[in-house]
C-alpha cells in the first residue's frame, strides 16, 4: 500500500495547515526531550517568530543506558500541549509503548516512533489504527527496504498518514555518530508515494555538521528537515553535543534562507 507503482501520486500530511509532502520543504524543530515548560517554550517562541509550527520534543526518551534521563512521560506530553496551544503549534512526540498511543493522540498531533522501535510491530500496528499522523524513522541498521516494511505495518491497518525520516544508520565511520544515507531519500520518494524526512541532529551527532546536513537533504528532495534547539545545551539533559542554541538556531536559518534552498 505504500508503493508508489499502486498508488503513484504523493500522499499529503495535514498537520494542522502545514502541509508535508505538497512541494513545499519545512523544518521540524524542538528540544531533545522535554525537560520543563519554560524550556519548551522558549524553544517554541524562538520558532514561531521564524515562521516555524513543527514542534518535536521527546516525553518518553528510548535512552540506550538505564541510567540516563527518562523523559517526563505523561507529564511531558502535558507541557508539549500547552505550549501548542498557547502558540498554535504542531506537537511531534515519541510513543515507545504501544498502550500509550490511545492516550497520546489527545495531546499530540503527530505519533513518532524512534529508531529503535521501528520494529516494534505492536507499536506500528497500534499507530496504524489510530487516526493520527505518524512519523517514523529508519532503524538503527534497518535497510531501506525494512524500512518500508515497517511503514506496510502502518498502513495495513488502516493509517495512510506516514512521513518516514531517515535519521543514519550504523556503519564502521566514527566521525559521526551515524552515516547519513541521503540517498535514501530519493530511493523512498521512488519507492513510495509518503513524504520523507532528514534528521540531522541523530544521523550526524555533531553540532558542526547540522547546516550543511540539513542543506544536503534539502537539495536532495527531502519533504522536511528534523533538528534540535535547546536554550542551553550544555546542561541539557540528553543529546548535549549536538543541540543547537538559540542564536544557532537564528544562525540556521538564515544560512539555509541564504542558500536558497529554504523559503
Ligand atoms: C528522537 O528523535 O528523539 C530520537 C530519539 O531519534 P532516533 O529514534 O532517530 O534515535
Ligand atoms: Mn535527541
Amino acid at each position: 500500500l505504500v508503493s508508489r507503482k499502486k498508488h503513484p501520486e504523493n500522499t499529503i500530511v495535514d498537520l494542522k495547515g502545514e502541509k508535508i509532502g505538497d512541494g513545499a520543504q519545512n523544518l521540524i524543530m524542538g528540544p531533545c526531550a522535554v525537560e520543563s515548560y519554560e524550556q519548551v517554550l522558549t524553544v517554541a517562541k524562538a520558532m514561531k517568530d521564524r515562521g516555524l509550527r513543527l514542534l518535536r520534543g521527546g516525553a518518553f526518551k528510548p535512552r540506550t543506558s538505564p541510567y540516563d534521563f527518562q523523559g517526563l512521560g505523561l507529564e511531558g506530553l502535558q507541557i508539549l500541549k500547552r505550549v501548542a496551544d498557547e502558540l498554535d503549534m504542531v506537537v511531534i512526540s515519541e510513543i515507545v509503548n504501544p498502550a500509550d498511543v490511545e492516550l497520546a493522540i489527545d495531546y499530540i498531533d503527530v505519533i513518532q516512533i524512534g529508531a529503535r522501535n521501528m520494529q516494534n510491530f505492536e507499536l506500528l500496528k497500534a499507530a496504524g489504527s489510530v487516526k493520527k499522523p505518524v512519523l517514523l524513522k529508519r532503524g538503527l541498521s534497518a535497510t531501506i527496504e525494512e524500512f518500508i516494511h515497517a511503514a506496510e505495518y502502518i498502513i495495513s491497518k488502516g493509517n495512510d498518514q506516514i512521513m518516514l525520516c531517515e535519521r543514519g544508520i550504523r556503519t564502521y565511520e566514527k566521525a559521526t555518530r551515524n552515516t547519513l544515507d541521503i540517498s535514501a531519500v530519493p530511493i523512498l520518494k521512488q519507492e513510495t508515494h509518503l513524504p520523507v524526512l532528514v534528521d540531522v541532529t541523530h544521523s550526524t551527532g555533531r553540532r558542526d555538521l547540522l547546516l550543511p546536513t540539513a542543506k544536503a537533504a534539502l537539495a536532495i528532495g527531502a519533504d522536511a528537515v528534523m533538528a534540535e534547539v535547546h536554550p542551553d545545551p550544555a546542561v541539557a539533559l540528553s543529546d548535549s553535543a549536538q543541540q543547537m542554541n538559540i542564536p544557532q538556531f537564528n544562525h540556521f536559518i538564515d544560512e539555509l534562507q541564504k542558500s536558497g534552498l529554504y523559503q
